[in-house]
């Protein structure tokens, strides 16, 4: 595992850097629409393109299953033009076009026995409204995360200090603990879930959750502060600090059908265990990385410091039956 962690790294940090740059000089036409309506921007394409690269030099029989496909951009002559300018800024020989499109599709490998999964950018819409994002990668071994690297480009070193330094890179080996880098790659500390903290996580998006549910939950469990609300998996990574006891993601009653992608939560749910904590569905199973891309056999998601977890568990099947 050191090799694939250290190319892991070396990655997702490139892949911080471009985004950071595309987002320092963004406008709004940067963003296209999906077919499911959500944003893609050229950090996407971007950022998928040089992490599928370095783990295709590293490790060319690796599968990679990501977030992205280069379909939409070989149809925008203009928008792969910017992201192959962008990509190229952060590579060592000028590459055309073509290169970055197989770049890209390389990540469009199947659940396995072994791969990797990328979320080339996590909360697209954090990243649009310059808020919080992450570039998510984990190594999965038959259906267990051992590898985790959660980029948060945004992210302060201490949540609470208005003028801490922002840019950090969480990074959890199995039964080697969560690390937090800087962006320059520079070791910080080893992070731990805190069982004084007593705050919780949700989605800014208030679509991607129950929030309602959320505050009831919350309630019965006698946290009176204001929760944390952010995108992306950023939010693991603040429980996993010890910055907020539970992140709670429990599924929208508008979108019965909705299911969480692998790419979504793989990265984040080993950064939070590996310091301490626990993360099941909301039902209590543990997360499914063998049913697909999508987790069709989990319902919502509970990541806590751990000593919280049955109860919380207990106090949301009280309030709301099984969550089916
Ligand atoms: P977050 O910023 O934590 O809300 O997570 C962003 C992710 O939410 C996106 O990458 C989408 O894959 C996912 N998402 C989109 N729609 C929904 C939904 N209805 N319920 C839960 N997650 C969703
Ligand atoms: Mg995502």
């Amino acid at each position: 595992m050191p090799l694939k962690k250290q190319i892991a790294i070396d990655a997702v940090l490139k892949a911080m850097r471009l985004c950071e740059q595309v987002q320092a000089e963004m406008v709004s036409t940067d963003a296209i629409q999906k077919i499911d309506r959500s944003p893609v921007t050229v950090a996407d394409f971007g950022s998928q393109a040089l992490i599928c690269k370095a783990i295709g030099d590293a490790f060319p029989d690796n599968v990679v299953v990501a977030e992205e496909d280069a379909q939409a951009l070989k149809e925008n002559a203009a928008l792969l033009s910017r992201v192959t300018s962008y990509v190229n800024s952060f590579t060592k020989e000028t590459v055309s076009a073509d290169t970055v499109c197989e770049w890209i599709d390389r990540g469009s490998g199947d659940v396995g026995k072994f791969f990797w999964t990328l979320d080339p950018i996590d909360g697209t819409k954090g990243f649009l409204r310059r808020d919080q994002y992450a570039i998510a990668l984990a190594y999965i071994i038959d259906g267990i995360v051992q590898l985790g690297v959660l980029g948060c480009p945004n992210l302060a070193y201490r949540l609470d200090a208005m003028d801490a330094e922002r840019g950090c890179l969480f990074v959890a080996v199995r039964g080697e603990g969560t690390q937090l880098y800087t962006t320059a790659g520079d070791f910080l500390e080893q992070v731990y879930i805190s069982e004084e903290t007593h705050r919780f996580a949700e989605s800014f998006e208030s679509s991607h959750g129950d929030s309602d549910a959320h505050s009831k939950i919350a309630e019965v469990l006698g946290i009176t502060e204001s929760p944390v609300r952010m995108d992306s998996q950023v939010k693991y990574g603040i429980v996993s600090r010890g910055e907020a006891s539970l992140y709670i993601r429990l599924p929208n009653p508008a979108f019965p059908d909705y299911r969480e992608c692998i790419w979504d939560h793989a990265a984040g749910m080993i950064v939070v265990q590996e310091a301490g904590g626990t993360v099941t569905d909301a039902n209590g199973a543990p997360l499914n990385f063998l049913a697909g891309k999508r987790m069709r056999e989990n319902r919502g998601i509970v990541a806590t410091n751990g000593k919280l977890h049955q109860h919380v568990l207990k106090v949301i099947s009280s309030q709301l039956s099984v969550v089916g």
